[in-house]
């Protein structure tokens, strides 16, 4: 792989799936900086500031890039998704690995010239006379006219062992993003209440061999326990002592009674929180469920703030925060316009 390749070959290398994530990885970290124009120095001074370098963030940064925007993109690099082998549903890159389409997306993102991204955890941001100032661990300070909020959701893991370790890879929160690859197989279901109810009917199109466990007595409407007996759904009530797994591939349900049962899949939802209190500190409204509330164009309810991503939005998936960077990059833009001629 040559840095010297042109944008052209560049772009119809990813398309055809041809280069490496490793070729890929090098293209982002080099071949950017020696093509953007703007100095270390000029990162201090950007039209827009993206807080968070993942699918939201970049697709932003891409429109703001291709509308010839001075765009610094401050990203720590911890996407939720990072755990998890294969990301899917995202059309013409379905089944790819996580870090290969990031790879790729900073890759496409920093070939604009006037885009930059520094790995950096921002933990502070001011609104300032024209605009935000920001900064992380260190001295340097940057400030920009807009700012952009892409800093998805923290997901919460429970306090059973093995939980965590099998996250994204056999303990899966999303029949839409892992369910197909599972379909038709024993599958479990975590949960509880209400939720287990929705997850139970969720999760039974994709497998009718299921078994919930309500880690603790059963709470669910007697209707509701009709309906999942009419369906051959079993219940364990038997809390759960722990996940053994191999490298995050489940193997046994351990029980505090001592007993065990083998599992190789368990669907699971979990609290979440914000990133981190930026949006709460702007003064950035937040939503009953705790996402940051935004319009149509992906404003929040600070001017000159927007936000774009899971930390907007229930519907967690790759496709969606994409979609979801595209509008914020472009209405901020239209905002700047606006606000310019
Ligand atoms: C386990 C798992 C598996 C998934 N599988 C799929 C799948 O197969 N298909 C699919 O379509 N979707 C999948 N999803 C959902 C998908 O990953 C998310 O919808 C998507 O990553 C959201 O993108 P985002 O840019 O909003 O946030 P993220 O991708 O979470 O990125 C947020 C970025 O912001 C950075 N950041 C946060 N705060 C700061 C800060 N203060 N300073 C600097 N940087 C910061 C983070 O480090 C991170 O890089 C999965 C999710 C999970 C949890």
């Amino acid at each position: 792989m040559s840095t010297s390749m042109t944008r052209q070959e560049f772009l119809r290398s990813i398309a055809l799936g041809a280069l490496s994530l490793q070729s890929v990885e090098e293209l982002a970290t080099q071949w950017a900086p020696e093509k953007n124009t703007m100095t270390q120095q000029n990162d201090t001074f950007s039209d827009v500031i993206i807080i968070g370098g993942s699918y939201a963030g970049l697709a932003a940064g891409l429109a703001l890039g291709r509308s010839l925007r001075k765009v610094l993109i401050l990203d720590a690099g911890e996407p939720c998704n990072r755990q998890t082998p294969h990301s899917h549903n995202f059309l013409t890159q379905d089944g790819q690995v996580p870090a290969h389409l990031g790879a790729v997306a900073r890759a496409e993102v920093l070939q604009y010239p006037t885009v930059r991204l520094r790995r950096l955890w921002v933990n502070m941001v001011q609104a300032i006379e024209g605009g935000f100032q920001v900064s992380g661990a260190g001295a340097e300070v940057f400030q920009g006219k807009k700012l952009l909020l892409a800093t998805g959701v923290k997901d919460l893991m429970p306090d059973l062992p093995g939980f965590a370790e099998s996250w994204g890879i056999s303990v899966l929160h999303c029949p839409y993003c892992h369910g197909y690859e599972v379909k038709k197989q024993e599958l479990g279901v975590l949960a509880n209440g209400e939720t287990a109810f929705e997850m139970v009917r969720l999760i039974a199109h994709w497998s009718s061999g299921l078994t919930l466990f309500t880690n603790g007595p059963l709470s669910m409407e007697k209707a509701q326990v009709e309906k999942l007996q009419a369906k051959k759904i079993r219940i364990v009530e038997t809390p759960i002592r722990a996940l053994e797994h191999q490298a995050g591939h489940l193997q046994n349900i351990h029980f505090v009674d001592g007993s065990r049962q083998t599992l190789k899949v368990l669907f699971a939802r979990v609290p979440f929180t914000q990133s981190s209190s930026i949006p709460v500190e702007l003064g950035c409204a937040l939503t009953e469920q705790g996402h940051i509330q935004v319009n149509d164009f992906k404003k929040t309810s600070v001017p000159g703030v927007f936000a774009a991503g899971d930390n907007t939005s229930p519907m967690r998936a790759v496709a969606a925060a994409v979609a979801a960077g595209t509008m914020a990059g472009a209405m901020i833009n239209h905002e700047l316009i606006v606000e310019e001629f």
